[in-house]
């Protein structure tokens, strides 16, 4: 399993950098710059080194940081396709329902 990519909600993220100092091979580094709410959030600094142990996920109190793995990419894929086939099923039957009525109501 390796590390895709590190997420950080700017919306949920509030610049405790708990997650920061549970890194145990500082990947996590602070931002120089503020978002838009003020807060010098953390980025994934040194992406390479990322081991996936999830510390930060689980120290962070604001679920903000969220850890992609190549896995979890393949996971989201499969959803993703379900769902499509789902709403493939939901058009077909509103084709039906279009073209024939609804016949229980006649
Ligand atoms: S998953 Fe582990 S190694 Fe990767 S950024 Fe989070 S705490 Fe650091
Ligand atoms: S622990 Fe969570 S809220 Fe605190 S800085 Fe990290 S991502 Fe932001």
């Amino acid at each position: 399993m390796r590390v895709k990519e590190i997420k950080i909600s700017e919306d949920l993220c509030k610049g405790c950098y708990l997650c920061v100092w549970a890194c145990p091979r500082e990947v996590l580094k602070i931002s120089k710059e503020r978002n838009r709410r003020g807060i010098r959030p953390p980025f994934p600094a040194h992406l390479d080194k990322c081991i996936v142990c999830r510390l930060c996920e689980y120290r962070c109190p604001d679920f903000a940081i969220q850890v992609i793995t190549d896995e979890d990419e393949r996971m989201l894929e499969g959803i993703r396709s379900e769902e499509l086939r789902w709403y493939d099923r939901i058009r077909r039957r509103d084709e039906l329902l279009e073209k024939h009525g609804v016949w229980w109501l006649r």
